[in-house]
């Protein structure tokens, strides 16, 4: 089949992005899939003008703070030219109004885009740009449409989600939860990434106030050793994230965390390496994110002494996964017998007669369609199974399900914060 247009959408944090890049353009060229290609995403601002040299069938550039202009892009095309659409504005140009959304039931939503962290192992400060907040009013007319339109949970987005600032009032992201908190049909409220350094107290009591958002926090705190962490510039210590971990579990005990976890930094000793492995057994997180570190173009840890060899880094990736895998199977396990609220997503991927859901802490579960139920439903499973990645189950009640009762007005907590 030929397509008008092919867009490869790219991510830049890690591996060989371009290599990959070029290869998938290689195929298209080779088989003349395609009428125009254009690259879009991280890779697209990270190497602008030099794929358009290094890849004569690419067609035009577009950077991720240059989507909105997609159209312009073409229509250079047309007149014969090869434009390269990079780098960033101050807010945010494309119109939400246009994104097309794959899911009837969870809409994600962009609050912040960019990132101002420079951590020394990241690319995204280069390829996403400085961080620009939405207007909260914005967000909120958007979150407001999508549950008038059926949407049951939100996933708001950000690299680093807790530094959100409204552009009009100066509203954080505790101010945007507690006013997400009081939209009519959503369900659930969910959202990433969290940097641990920003996250506060006031933020804490907005989670523990308001039982749909979310019983599931994205806290990464990648590495477990402080010299570690101090070369990779998080501006945090172990210590001071495993505080924080007991001040998040002292006010939401229910909660389950998740992480993102780097193996092999520059510079890590198998001593530094443990101290990851030890925090990973002291805090227990429901899921773990890790990665064999990737030096990433301009990136000041590309450049550190003492890289970690490859094997090494396999290595310890899988003794990591050993143990978490295990842990992960723990707290699963546990959960075989208890009741869960699931909200229905879609058919089961292995068995179309399951369906397959979220529990309010974003834990997959499977279970058989009972009649009567459809996408977007909450029904009520009790879990009979559970292996470390997945739960499955069979529903209790299949009746008319009610939404959970919404607690209340927001109030203003900057009184106590
Ligand atoms: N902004 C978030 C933060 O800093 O926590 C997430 C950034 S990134 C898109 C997602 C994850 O990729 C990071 O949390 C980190 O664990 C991993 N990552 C980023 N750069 C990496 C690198 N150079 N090598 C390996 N993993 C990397």
């Amino acid at each position: 089949m030929r397509a008008d247009l092919i867009l490869l959408n790219t991510c830049s944090v890690r591996e060989k992005p371009v290599r990959k890049l070029l290869t998938r353009i290689g195929e298209l060229t080779k088989h003349n899939l395609s009428g125009i290609i254009g690259i879009c995403g991280c890779v697209a601002q990270q190497e602008g003008e030099d794929l358009l040299r290094r890849s004569p069938s690419v067609g035009f550039i577009l950077g991720p703070g240059q989507l909105h202009r997609v159209g312009e892009a073409l229509r250079a095309v047309d007149q014969g030219h090869r434009p390269v659409l990079t780098g960033f504005d101050t807010e945010t140009g494309y119109d939400v109004r246009t994104i097309f959304r794959t899911s009837s039931t969870r809409g994600m939503v962009t609050v912040i885009e960019g990132c101002n962290e420079y951590c020394t192992f990241c690319v995204v400060p280069y390829t996403r740009g400085p961080e620009v907040s939405r207007p909260m009013e914005t967000i909120l007319q958007e979150v407001r449409s999508l549950a008038r339109n059926g949407i049951r949970e939100v996933e708001l987005l950000g690299q680093t989600i807790n530094a959100y600032r409204c552009p009009a009032t100066g509203a954080d992201l505790a101010d945007l939860l507690e006013a997400l908190a009081g939209i009519e049909g959503l369900a659930r409220i969910r959202f990433i990434t969290s940097h641990p350094r920003l996250f506060d107290d006031r933020l804490i009591r907005v989670l523990a106030r308001h039982r749909h958002l979310s019983r599931y926090l994205h806290l990464p705190f990648q590495a477990g050793s402080d010299t570690v962490l101090a070369r990779m510039r998080r501006r945090y210590t172990r210590e001071e994230y495993l505080d924080l971990i007991g001040r998040i579990r002292a006010a939401v005990p229910d909660i389950n965390l998740s992480t993102d976890v780097i193996v092999g930094f520059p510079g890590e000793t198998e001593k530094d390496f443990r101290q990851t492995l030890d925090l990973l057994e002291s805090v227990r997180f429901g899921q773990v994110f890790a990665f064999a570190y990737s030096p990433r173009p301009r990136t000041p840890a590309a450049r550190y002494d003492a890289q970690v060899p490859e094997p090494v880094k396999k290595e310890r990736l899988a003794r990591l996964f050993e143990l978490t895998d295990a842990i992960s199977a723990e707290l699963n396990a546990a959960l075989v017998g208890s009741t869960l609220p699931v909200l229905i997503d879609g058919d089961s991927r292995r068995d179309p007669g399951d369906w397959q859901g979220r529990t309010e802490d974003n834990r997959v579960v499977n279970f058989p369609k009972p009649e009567a139920t459809a996408v977007g439903d909450i029904v009520t499973v009790r879990i009979t199974r559970a292996s470390a990645h997945s739960l499955y189950g069979e529903a209790m009640n299949t009746g008319p399900h009610r939404l959970p009762v919404l607690d209340g007005e927001p109030s203003d907590d900057r009184a106590t914060a």
